[in-house]
This record gives C-alpha cells, sequence and structure tokens, in this order.
C-alpha cells in the first residue's frame, strides 16, 4: 500500500503573511499539503487599499489580490469563514468551528489582530460605529457614508486619520478627537505634529486634542451627537474608531506557545513549541536593529515574514533581517516610515528638520539613532531618500558626529 508522505501544513489567516507563506510553500514543494484558514469570506484582498476603496477612489476589484481560481491552480486548500477553535500541539491538529481536524508537521499563525470596540455608555444601543480593518467594515462605512452629513473619527493613529479623510473625500462634516497631544504622539514630536495638524485643518477637518468620546447620545437608534471628555457635544452621523488592535493570540491557548502582546517568535519566526510558527502583524520577532522583540503592523513586514516563515517551516534556517517600510497618503501629501522610529523609545536619540521643497511644501524629516547607528526615520512631505534610507538602517551606518548625523537630511 503507498504511504502519504507528503508535508501538511496549516495556515490560520489568509491575509498577506499566510497568502505570500501558502504561495512560497507551494512553489518550493509541489507535492505538499497546504490548508490556508480564515473566518473572512474572501481569498486575500489588499487592507492598503481600504482607505482609497473608503474614498471612493479605488473599486471592490481593485482592492482584491486573489481569487479563488488562483488557489485551485496553486492547490491551496483556502477554507473560507472557518474559524480556528482551538489547536492540539502534542498531536498536531487544528480544529474549526466547521468541524475540521487538521493534521500538520508546520503550522503558521498568521491571524493579525481584530479592532478594538468603543465601549462607553450608549455605544452598545448605536448601529454606525464603526472599526476600520477588513473589506466589510469598509463597505458598511461606506454605506453610511452614503446617508450621512457629520461624522466623528476617534483616535491618534493611522486608521482615525484614514477614517477622518475618507469622510472628508466623502464630504461630510469631520471632527477628529485625539487623546494625546498630536497625532502618532509615539513617532512624531511636536514639529511634526504641528505640520499634520495644519494639513487636516487645511481640509477642513476639526481636531480636538486631549478629547475621547465619554457617551454617544442616540436618537431612534442612530447616533445622534457624542459627548467628549470635556463634556463637548459633537453630532455625529457616523462614528469612525480607530483605538487599536487586539491581536489574536488566542487561538493559542492550551499549547504552550509563549505570547505577550504578540506570539513571541525567534529570528526564524518560530515559536517556543516545534512546529509552530508566527508571521506577519500577530509575531512579536527579533529585531536585529533594535536589538529586541517587537510587534510591526505594516504590508511589508508580514509579506517578508510569510516568505521567511514558508522557508524555515519546511526545515531551512532563514534568519528574518529587514528594514520593513511604510508609505501612506496624508491628505494632499505622504508619510514615510522606515525602520523603527519610536519617539518614546528611551534608548534612541533623534533629529529633524522642516524644510519647505521647491513647490512651497513643508517637507519633514526625522531620523532615531541607538548608540550612533541610524534605526529609523519618518519622512513626511517628500518621500525621496527612504529607499538609501532603509538600506543606512539595515546596514547599521554609524553616524558619530553631529555633522554626519546633519548630512542625512541631504540624502537622496
Ligand atoms: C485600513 C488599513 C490601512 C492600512 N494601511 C497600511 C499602509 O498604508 N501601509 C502598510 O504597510 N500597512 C498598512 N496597513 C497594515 C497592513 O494592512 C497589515 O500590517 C497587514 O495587512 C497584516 O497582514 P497579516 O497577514 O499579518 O494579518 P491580517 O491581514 O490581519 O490577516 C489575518 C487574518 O486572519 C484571520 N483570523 C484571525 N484569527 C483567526 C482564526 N482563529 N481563525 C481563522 N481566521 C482567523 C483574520 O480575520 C484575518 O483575516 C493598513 C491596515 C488597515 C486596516
Amino acid at each position: 500500500m503507498a504511504m502519504d508522505i507528503s508535508r501538511r501544513y496549516v495556515i490560520i489567516g489568509n491575509g498577506v503573511a499566510g497568502t505570500t507563506c501558502a504561495q512560497m510553500l507551494r512553489k518550493n514543494d509541489p507535492t505538499c499539503v497546504i490548508h490556508l484558514i480564515t473566518n473572512e469570506p474572501y481569498p486575500l484582498y489588499n487592507r492598503v487599499s481600504l482607505p482609497r476603496f473608503l474614498q471612493g477612489v479605488l473599486t471592490e476589484e481593485k482592492v482584491m489580490i486573489r481569487n479563488r481560481e488562483w488557489h485551485e491552480q496553486q492547490q491551496i486548500e483556502l477554507l473560507t469563514e472557518t474559524l480556528v477553535n482551538r489547536i492540539d500541539a502534542e498531536e498536531r491538529v487544528v480544529f474549526t468551528d466547521k468541524g475540521h481536524q487538521l493534521r500538520y508537521d508546520a503550522l503558521l499563525v498568521a491571524t493579525g489582530g481584530w479592532a478594538n470596540k468603543l465601549r462607553v455608555p450608549g455605544a452598545e444601543r448605536v448601529k454606525h460605529i464603526y472599526n476600520f480593518v477588513t473589506l466589510d467594515d469598509t463597505k458598511e462605512i461606506i454605506a453610511r457614508a452614503l446617508e450621512s452629513k457629520t461624522a466623528v473619527a476617534s483616535g491618534g493613529s493611522f486608521i482615525a486619520y484614514e477614517m477622518a479623510e475618507g469622510f472628508n473625500v466623502r464630504n461630510l462634516h469631520v471632527t477628529w478627537l485625539i487623546r494625546g497631544p498630536r497625532w502618532l504622539r509615539y513617532n512624531l514630536d511636536e514639529e511634526g505634529g504641528a505640520l499634520v495638524d495644519g494639513i487636516a485643518r487645511k481640509h477642513n477637518v476639526d481636531i480636538l486634542y486631549g478629547e475621547e468620546i465619554k457617551e454617544v447620545v442616540p436618537a431612534n437608534g442612530v447616533p445622534s451627537y457624542v459627548v467628549t471628555s470635556s463634556g463637548k457635544q459633537i453630532q455625529a452621523d457616523v462614528i469612525g474608531i480607530g483605538l487599536g488592535l487586539t491581536l489574536n493570540t488566542s487561538v493559542l491557548a492550551g499549547t504552550g506557545v509563549e505570547t505577550r502582546g504578540g506570539i513571541i517568535v525567534n529570528e526564524f519566526l518560530e515559536t517556543n513549541v516545534p512546529g509552530i510558527f508566527a508571521a506577519g502583524d500577530v509575531a512579536e520577532f527579533y529585531d536585529p536593529t533594535l536589538g529586541r522583540h517587537h510587534t510591526m503592523g505594516t504590508w511589508d513586514n508580514a509579506a517578508s515574514h510569510g516568505r521567511v516563515a514558508a522557508a524555515n517551516m519546511a526545515g531551512g534556517h532563514t534568519p528574518y533581517v529587514d528594514v520593513p517600510t511604510y508609505t501612506s497618503p496624508l491628505f494632499n501629501t505622504t508619510i514615510a516610515f522606515i525602520g523603527s522610529p519610536e519617539a518614546n523609545n528611551e534608548e534612541l536619540t533623534s533629529i529633524s528638520r522642516t524644510t519647505i521643497d521647491d513647490k512651497g511644501n513643508p517637507a519633514y524629516r526625522k531620523f532615531f539613532f541607538k548608540d550612533d547607528r541610524v534605526v529609523g526615520a519618518i519622512f513626511i512631505g517628500g518621500t525621496k531618500g527612504r529607499k538609501t534610507t532603509g538600506k543606512l538602517v539595515k546596514a547599521g551606518t554609524v553616524y558619530a558626529t553631529a555633522e554626519e548625523k546633519e548630512a542625512l537630511f541631504t540624502i537622496e
């Protein structure tokens, strides 16, 4: 009797980390068995494109990256609308809410995070309070925005900004509440924050700092207004919430896999339990530029993790060494993050400068150093020099003197 000796892989989460991993596993091994599981109803789509879908600049078709036919051609068994609810790490079996029991030789957990909900009085009784993480979230926000005149966006992160801009582009009057003293307070300094404030106000977005939603007051089951921490009442037909993600580590309960905020992995993206790997937003990985573990919520990081995890799940020994970058439109300008630009990290020093570019627009650059090695940067406005900076971070380039550091402002 012929024995099936194909290697079996299970991947939880079909975002860019999981789908890239599946693709690489197939490329390197035509006979392996791959199950790719998601609770969402779609094959891989581009989360980075959701803001432009929200604005009406992109169609849903353009947001999709993969279709079911691609999975069939690749012989990747895609299970949608299927939630993994338990893993038996000793027997190496994954259990789903649809009754599957899937054996694996190597398992990838690429489950990302779910958005934190608004938990204030009134919120649980009202429709039209939205998080902004999935394609379905986006479709619902668009439907409501089309029948709304006023919006509140709440949060000091990218997601809240994306919603503020999306509502603004759809001609709603937007009030943006930020709990801290500026947007991205853990990355930007006062100067960078003031620049972004000016850009948002130029687009007629009202920004209130030191404010968050304390209560939602409904009329007929929909929001009428929100009450802020200082007691202001702000009209809102629709409310967008960007209050961070809770990383999906709970699926590992009982497996013995170490977790903190994310799933702790070594430089090969393997957890402390043999055969279980993690990748993408949910992975708390070792970053050689900072010399410590951290998580990173960027598309490029998740895709690179997927590639490296695939190599190691198949028995390879490839370390993850990368300098992730993140570029996003910011109203009519652009913001780019390179490496680890952490303003709240006491081990890092930084220098920043705002100049006026040849079109008369402000351009802000901030560089971060650990022991004089450049470890990260933020560019607002012109993003020229981004790639060179990434290479300098990867090389661990040392800038010992003030003059050497200063020269970074002119790199292209
Ligand atoms: C609106 C928005 C805009 C963004 N813009 C940018 C940008 O401009 N640039 C950038 O670099 N990054 C951006 N990001 C971040 C980027 O999209 C993420 O870092 C990246 O998509 C993470 O990919 P992932 O594969 O790790 O996880 P995800 O894409 O989150 O995929 C994880 C999947 O696993 C599923 N899942 C979780 N638990 C289970 C379970 N138990 N069983 C089955 N399925 C499960 C989830 O539902 C999800 O479908 C943006 C994100 C959002 C939401």
